[in-house]
């Protein structure tokens, strides 16, 4: 994943964000049809709610303003996750921490194309 296509956005919503659009973190932006492009939307928005819901993450590459204790990382999906079984239904897969642009990218090599 070219990491322009996500700039603005830290590392670990990068990697629930693909997730939840079911891309491959390798993928290239020029490899992104339309369908995954509007997950992509999609799930952007659906995961930056979920953060800022739940106070952002203490672990993270943002702080919330009143730097208190997140609960966002309890929501994980993917990120640091490693060896774990896959939270999607009907995935068997497990859990890949590779590093990508020196980045720990955490990923499930089943559902993730
Ligand atoms: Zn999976």
């Amino acid at each position: 994943m070219d990491q322009n296509f996500v700039s603005g956005i830290g590392n670990i919503y990068a990697n629930e964000i693909l997730f939840y659009s079911k891309i491959h973190p390798k993928k290239k932006a020029f490899q992104i049809n339309t369908n995954e492009m509007n997950k992509l939307v999609k799930f952007s928005e659906y995961v930056l709610q979920l953060a800022i819901q739940h106070g952002g993450s203490t672990i993270s590459d943002f702080k919330n303003t009143k730097s208190s204790i997140g609960s966002f990382q309890k929501k994980f999906k993917v990120y640091d996750r490693e060896n774990k079984k896959c939270l999607k239904k009907s995935c068997n897969g497990k859990i890949i921490k590779k590093f990508i642009s020196n980045r720990s990218t955490f990923f499930c090599n089943f559902c993730q194309k």
